[in-house]
């Protein structure tokens, strides 16, 4: 599934493609992932795509129409997330693009570009709002703050209010949006917690090291491109290259890249976790 690395990629890709283009038709080809209303203009119909935001795994395609004397200014946006296996991807007029079945909305741009929404599994969607604040009311508000930009006392919070097991609690996008799996198991080997250690006991100078060490992995990831594992590609069909660096992740019984020990696994909430009971604690 797609996290927080490979999503800010798809994001700088949209926003160096299809910011400033108007959309000249839309086409639904599957139209239960639409959710919300989904007449054109709740697609973007005739509007120009203004910026792209991201909070967590999700993107917002945002338009705004500017007023004049007789009507008010508009927005709308789109909600997007990309479940499993989704992705979004910009095709320059000159590229051919045959849709297949799981191509499921095509947006064809003024320019002669489309950009196509697919997702074989359909673990996402789309979601229609009139506002980037319905958006925020409904949708957002929900999810915790974005791992980039989480403070240490906004994730100290959060923690001290759990006994569930640490990894539990960063998986939860209630808690800290835009970590899933990979980052998680990468996250707590660099910085020695063990994944069972429940959330109130982690110190506030550990909480202080994990939100360093996070940024400083999200933001390498990001440089590479993400990580592709089998279907992640960024807006212009590209994998990532974060996935030679992984240290522990889907590495269990390899050794430990710092003390040599096989690396072992368990599960957590549902998910594959790797770690050294060596160097995790
Ligand atoms: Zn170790």
């Amino acid at each position: 599934m797609p996290e927080l690395p490979e999503v800010q990629n798809v994001c700088i890709g949209l926003t160096n493609t299809v910011v400033g283009q108007t959309i000249a038709r839309v086409s639904v080809r599957r139209r239960d992932i639409v959710h919300g209303p989904s007449r054109p203009n709740n697609l973007l119909h005739s509007q120009t795509i203004t910026r792209i935001d991201r909070l967590g795994k999700q993107i917002a395609l945002v338009s705004q129409t500017p007023g004049n004397r007789k009507t008010p200014s508009r927005q709308a946006c789109i909600c997007i997330h990309l479940g499993m296996t989704g992705s979004l991807r910009f095709y320059p007029k000159d590229e051919p693009h045959k849709p297949d079945t799981h191509t499921h909305v095509i947006w064809h741009l003024n320019s002669g570009g489309r950009l196509t929404f697919r997702d074989p599994r359909r673990f996402g969607g789309l979601w229609t709002f009139d506002s980037v604040a319905s958006l925020i009311e409904t949708r957002w508000s929900r999810l915790g703050e974005d791992a980039l930009t989480i403070t240490p006392s906004g994730l100290h919070a959060k923690l001290q209010r759990t006994r569930r097991a640490i990894k539990s609690a960063l998986l939860d996008q209630a808690v800290l949006a835009g970590l899933g799996n990979i980052y998680v198991d990468e996250l707590l080997f660099g910085c020695g917690v063990h994944p069972l250690r429940p959330g109130c006991d982690v110190s506030r100078p550990e909480i202080q090291k994990l939100i360093r060490r996070m940024r400083a992995l999200l933001t390498r990831a990001i440089r590479l491109g993400g990580s592709t594992l089998r279907d992640y590609k960024d807006a212009s069909g590209r994998p990532g290259g974060f996935q030679h660096y992984h240290q522990v992740y889907g590495q269990s019984g390899q050794p430990c890249p710092s003390c040599g020990q096989p690396l072992a696994c368990t599960t957590i909430s549902g998910r594959t976790t790797v770690y050294c009971e060596t160097c995790q604690s």
